[in-house]
């Protein structure tokens, strides 16, 4: 088979889906970089820089972080050479607003997504997921009440984006319930059918 000339994925799932782990297996595998913008706003926060100071308490309330500057730093980091064949990324877009922003972008280069991945799991069962989370990793915005605003944000803005490209075809729906080398998989199974496998290690 010929490896595909490029791999430009989303990954969207609800917070508690394992969309951050798989996102790094799948992106690995196909030798791209995989993008999480949750994770590049802790690092931030953590290193206490001018970007971490000016996010820190919307992250720990669970809010989103405004688009503009959002999209802003997600275009900084695909116009990165490592970047050029192809990307994972995880957590954005986010909303409406975002998905015209990365359009924007991608169009510009003459550039479109390969696939949106999509992990589906079930509310209770992210809920369960998050709270063990919460205890082992100790993440500030893992508490009760911040958990639940970021479960309704996802339902009320990120979920509908899923109808938008949905629409162009792009949608491949992973059960996200199971063993992680099951959920693994499942994705790589998906995105073979469409003609997506990742380049053979040498
Ligand atoms: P989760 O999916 O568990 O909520 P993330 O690591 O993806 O975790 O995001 C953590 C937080 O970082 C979000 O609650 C939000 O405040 C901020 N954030 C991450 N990605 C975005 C985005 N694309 N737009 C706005 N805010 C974001």
């Amino acid at each position: 088979m010929t490896q595909p000339r490029s791999a430009r994925f989303l990954i969207v799932g609800p917070q508690g889906s394992g969309k951050g782990t798989q996102g790094v297996l799948i992106a690995e595998a196909f030798g791209v970089p995989a993008v999480s913008t949750g994770d590049i706003f802790r690092a931030n926060i953590a290193g206490e820089t001018e970007l971490g100071l000016q996010v820190q308490a919307i992250i720990e309330s669970g809010e989103l972080v405004p688009d503009a500057l959002t999209s802003e730093l997600v275009r900084d980091r695909l116009s990165q050479d490592d970047a050029a064949k192809g990307f994972l990324l995880d957590g954005y877009p986010r909303n409406r607003g975002q998905v015209a922003d990365l359009d924007a972008f991608l169009g510009d280069r003459g550039e479109s997504l390969d696939a949106v991945i999509e992990l589906v799991v079930p509310r209770a069962e992210s809920i369960e997921r998050i709270s063990k989370r919460a205890i082992e990793q100790g993440r500030t915005d893992d508490t009760e009440e911040v958990i639940a605003n970021r479960l309704a944000i996802y339902e009320r803005e990120t979920a509908p984006i899923l109808a938008v490209y949905r629409e162009s075809g792009l949608v491949t729906e992973i059960d996200g319930v199971g063993g992680l080398d099951e959920v693994t998989s499942r994705i790589f199974a998906a995105l073979a059918e469409r003609g997506l496998v990742p380049p053979v290690a040498v």
